[in-house]
């Protein structure tokens, strides 16, 4: 299947500032991408340029194939959601919805069945009378939704569309955002920095850091095999210690900050292009044994409990290496057993387990 948006090369400066480096980027048909990343690292702008509102500094956009990088927003033929819905207040939800279809001198039949349709899908139905104050967030923001479909876009931008949404509502409007985005089988380029709703959302996430985009992956990928620390620790829970490798092989051999002993790696873990980079490892990974496992397959560390909280499922327990790491790991409460403060125990895991990566 042929990309239906293209980010060939992409930059953009603001005077000497790169807010936007070399993005190359390309989204599938019907295909859910979610951007995400910190505040302030692109993720907007690279929207903006995809949409026509920011123009690039040097590279080429296209969408189904058609180059549009100098072509104005509504050539583009994009529909956008922001997080404050930008409804007209004097309009009401059936007026809003239309707006679209009227700018582009659609028939008045053809609007009023293409409304309607809309609507339904949204269940917006028994609203098509009120205004916008008369709606709750959630509500204004499936107006919003609809309004950004409504006229077939061959591409749909949302911008953090669930922020101004309380939690609860934010998971349920998130929900119904993938169904809806599913039904209509929209091409979606979405941007958050909140790492649930891009996990729950997107068919890939796209990392981004200071304009960079770090990596583009299905959400399991991102989380299990991140390509450097940034992504690590931006994603999920990890440990992520500066280490040296000493050996390369079927296995590597690390010397880790903080833990002692060598750490072995499967090699298809260890992706650092350098001698020294980072030791990552999700907290999940990790057994507690009250003996040392009697292989030299297994990687063995001698820890103290520090603290453990009882969160109901799971116990967190932080213990302390003898040589210094605080490490952090979730263990099944029913098999927790005895975790005192103080208690000697042995943090295990296999060389499949951790990842050598470039630190960033
Ligand atoms: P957030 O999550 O906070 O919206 P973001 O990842 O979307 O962040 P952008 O809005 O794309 O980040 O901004 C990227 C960088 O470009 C920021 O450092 C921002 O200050 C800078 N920037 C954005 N617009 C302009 C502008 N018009 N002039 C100068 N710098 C700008």
């Amino acid at each position: 299947m042929t990309d239906q948006v293209v980010f060939a090369g992409i930059c953009k400066r603001y005077g000497t500032f790169s807010a936007v480096r070399d993005l190359n980027l390309g989204i599938k048909e019907g295909e859910f991408l979610t951007l995400l990343g910190p505040s302030g690292s692109g993720k907007t702008t690279t929207l903006r340029m995809l949409a026509g509102l920011e123009a690039a500094t040097s590279g080429d956009i296209l969408l189904a194939g058609r180059r549009v990088t100098d072509e104005v927003p509504e050539k583009r033929n994009i529909g956008l959601v922001f997080q404050n819905y930008a409804l007209f207040p004097h309009m009401t939800v059936g007026q809003n919805v239309a707006f679209p279809l009227q700018m582009r001198r659609r028939k008045r039949p053809d609007i009023a069945r293409e409304v309607d349709r809309v609507l339904e899908m949204t269940q917006l139905g028994p609203y098509k009378d009120r205004y916008p104050r008369q709606l709750s967030g959630g509500q204004q923001q499936r107006v919003a939704l609809a309004r950004a479909f409504v006229f077939d876009p061959s591409v749909l931008l949302m911008d953090e569309p669930l922020g101004a949404l309380d939690r609860n509502l934010r998971d349920h409007m998130r929900l119904e955002l993938k169904s809806l985005q599913e039904r209509i089988g929209a091409t979606v380029m979405y941007v958050t920095h909140d790492q649930d709703e891009a996990l729950a959302l997107s068919d890939r996430i796209g990392v981004m850091h200071q304009g960079v985009l770090q990596q583009t992956a299905p959400p399991g990928e991102i989380y299990e095999r991140p390509v450097n620390s940034f992504v690590a620790k931006f994603l999920g829970q990890s440990v992520c210690l500066p280490a040296k490798r000493l050996e390369r092989g079927k296995r590597s051999v690390l010397s880790v900050e903080g833990l002692d002993g060598r750490i072995l790696v499967d090699a298809e873990n260890d992706t650092c292009p350098d001698a020294t980079g980072d030791f990552m490892i999700r907290p999940e990974r990790f057994t507690l044994a009250a003996e040392r496992p009697d292989t030299a397959d297994v990687n063995a560390i001698r820890c103290k409990v520090e603290t453990a909280v009882y969160l109901g499922a799971q116990v967190e327990v932080h213990l302390r290496a003898g040589a210094g790491a605080q490490v952090q790991v979730a263990v099944p409460a029913a098999n927790a057993g005895d975790l005192a403060a103080g208690s000697g125990h042995w943090l295990t895991f296999r060389p499949s387990d951790g990842l050598y990566l470039r630190g960033v």
